[in-house]
């Protein structure tokens, strides 16, 4: 067990790291389309290589399979210390120094939105805001876990990245799919979509009962950069998801550009993160 999960560690870690790198570059404030259209299969080769397996793969039976999977939550009991502990395995022994650790990553995020003043439960929605990647540890490759997601069963925005990759994906042969709505009702809500199977789904899912909804938005959608950095899919958008965008808008910039500043001081920062997790959950929850 612990090799495996070791040998999906490696390979989950070096997608996720040049992934986010990718995503940073992409949405760094001030970029223009065309330096955004650079970022092509011969300039980042890991990340396509990543994205053509992921559009291909996430079909909409394969979310059907994940969603009945992962989201009765039979996976047992952990607090929300032994997830993060349990996720922070996924580091790369090969370059310790370089790389973040996934808790690192976690109170970077949740540290710069305290830093700014933000609400209690924003700050712990950055702490948890990946515990999701566990599913790496259960055995999932990284193309069912990181990266931009998108809603399945419908047509395919050309605003998702690397959207000709989808040309390979067998929902394409199926006609209810293709409609711009698919098999959906116009403007039926976020909540009722789909979305491609990854770490956002099931950390809202495991989320649901324990953090307010602006912060289960962040938590369901932060992968969905079609959506909330390209205005993508309004035909699918109700009232509500109208409302909770500037929350995921507001979320987005902590995960991305926080990764720079002082590496965090776990120790110095737990007592704070105690009383924060105890407020909001249960001794242990389900996963
Ligand atoms: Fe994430
Ligand atoms: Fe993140």
């Amino acid at each position: 067990m612990t090799m495996m999960a070791s040998a999906v560690a490696e390979d989950g870690l070096e997608i996720e790291d040049s992934w986010s790198d990718f995503v940073a570059g992409r949405y760094k404030e001030g970029k223009s389309e065309t330096e955004f259209r650079n970022y092509d299969a011969t300039v980042v080769p890991t990340v396509a290589q990543f994205y053509k397996t992921n559009h291909q793969y996430q079909t909409y039976d394969f979310v059907m399979a994940k969603e009945k999977q992962y989201l009765s939550l039979n996976k047992g009991k952990m607090s929300i210390w032994e997830a993060a502990e349990f996720l922070n395995t996924l580091v790369d022994e090969s370059d310790p120094d370089t790389d973040l650790t996934q808790i690192e990553h976690l109170l970077q995020t949740s540290e710069a939105i305290r830093r700014d003043g933000h609400p209690r439960w924003m700050v712990l929605a950055g702490f948890v805001h990946d515990l999701g990647k566990v599913l790496c540890l259960w055995g999932e490759p990284q193309w069912a876990v990181v990266g931009d997601t998108f809603p399945v069963g419908c047509a395919y925005s050309s605003k998702v990245v690397f959207p000709e990759y989808f040309a390979a994906n067998t929902d394409n042969l199926v006609r209810k799919y293709r409609s711009e709505c698919g098999i959906y009702e116009p403007n039926c809500g976020l909540r009722n979509v789909h979305m491609s199977w990854g770490h956002d789904t099931y950390i809202g899912h495991v989320m649901r009962n324990y953090l307010p909804e602006e912060a289960l938005y962040m938590l369901r959608y932060h992968s969905f950069y079609a959506w909330h950095q390209q205005g993508a899919y309004q035909h699918l958008l109700d009232d509500h998801d109208r409302k909770m965008l500037p929350w995921v808008q507001k979320f987005n910039p902590y995960d991305l550009y926080s990764k720079g500043l002082a590496k965090p001081d776990f120790k110095e920062l737990k007592p704070y993160y105690d009383d924060l997790i105890n407020e909001f959950f249960p001794a242990q929850i389900e996963w």
